[in-house]
């Protein structure tokens, strides 16, 4: 199936039809946006901002159940993990990061968690046509209209979208909906084009990499890591909601004879991440900790997957409570002797 239009006064109708296959889109919940299961009737608005919270909680769930156990019992009892879900209005960064971080949870033991969600997730994009105030995706590889990671690709035309078929999921669930859709013509693929590279142009801040996986470990000692986490409060926030992220901790709870064991997020931006049994830290401050975050992101992961785990989605700066900015540091990085 090639280009579709869908009319906005289909959207309803379609986003009505979607909700019967466990459809989730952005929402404002207790005043933070993230993506959210749509109910029938439910509307559902794509405006221009990201959600804080990005897509990667769906697959990467921030608490997980791994298993469950119990005294006396030796079965574990492992969580169905079978239900599709279809993710609405996901940013190409976003759908992006979902690609990046995959290469580690195929890496040297195939996380059968995260992979399988993957695998029951139609990826639904919506290109940016206007980009935040931090954006900067085209500098580490991606766009406001990149595709990579996505099942389909939604851009807003204004009187209607554009949907693409991007894999073989995508253009299925296009075809299930086609009495809604009408093939798309020379001219919505042309307004495309157009909303894309105006779109590109709007981006206000950029970083060259080049060169940045090279320099970092040359700086282990350079005093800029003292200047760039002087201000950092430690709160992980930057971790937390950046899509690339994925470290988390394992721990097992016990409620009387039964108990389960659960994954949940953790950050390396936290003291104790890295404390041992002993009482020693090899990253005793934040200045460390400011570091690793950095070179994990464009040294460390570059090495071993050969891309750079950031998208350029900007949240890291925009939600940082005292404004360390992460192109800053990259600057500064650079200018470095
Ligand atoms: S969000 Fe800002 S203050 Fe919080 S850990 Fe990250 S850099 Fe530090
Ligand atoms: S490091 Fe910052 S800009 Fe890069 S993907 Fe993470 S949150 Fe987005």
């Amino acid at each position: 199936m090639s280009a579709m239009l869908l009319h906005k006064d289909k959207w309803s109708e379609f986003t009505g039809r979607l909700s019967g296959k466990n459809l989730w889109a952005p929402s404002l919940q207790g005043g933070i946006k993230k993506f959210a299961p749509v109910g029938e009737g439910d509307a559902v608005q794509l405006d221009a901002e990201n959600t804080a919270v990005p897509p990667k909680a769906l697959l990467f769930p921030q608490t997980e159940t791994l298993f469950r156990f119990s005294e006396g019992q030796e079965d574990l009892e492992f969580p169905g993990l079978d239900e599709p879900v279809i993710l609405l209005g996901v940013r190409p960064c976003d759908a992006r990061a979902m690609a990046i971080v995959e290469k580690l949870f195929r890496w040297d033991y195939e996380d059968p968690y995260y992979l399988k969600r993957r695998e029951l997730t139609t990826l639904i994009g919506l290109a940016c046509n206007e980009p935040g105030l931090n954006c900067f995706c085209p500098s580490v590889g991606g766009g406001p209209a990149s595709t990579e990671g996505l099942d389909i690709l939604m851009v807003d035309l204004g009187e209607s979208y554009l949907l693409e078929g991007l894999t073989g999921k995508g253009k299925a669930l296009l075809e299930e909906c086609k009495d809604l859709l009408e093939e798309a013509g020379a001219d919505a693929l042309q307004q495309k084009e157009q909303l894309v590279q105006e779109a590109a142009s709007k981006i206000r801040r950029s970083v060259d990499p080049e060169g940045i996986p090279e320099a970092l470990p040359g700086l282990w000692e350079d005093p800029l890591w003292q200047r760039v986490s002087a201000a950092c409060l430690g709160c992980g926030i930057c971790t937390y909601l950046c899509p690339t992220c994925y470290c988390f901790d394992i721990q097992d709870e016990l409620e009387g004879a039964v108990g389960r064991r659960c994954r949940m997020w953790d950050s390396c931006m936290f003291e104790e991440y890295t404390k041992h049994t002993s009482g020693h830290n090899p990253r005793p401050t934040r200045r460390e900790r400011t570091r690793n975050r950095i070179n994990h992101k464009y040294s460390y992961f570059v090495d071993k997957f050969g891309v750079i785990a950031c998208v350029g989605c900007g949240r890291c700066s925009n939600l940082c409570p005292v404004n360390i900015d992460l192109i800053d540091i990259l600057r500064q990085v650079k200018a470095a002797p």
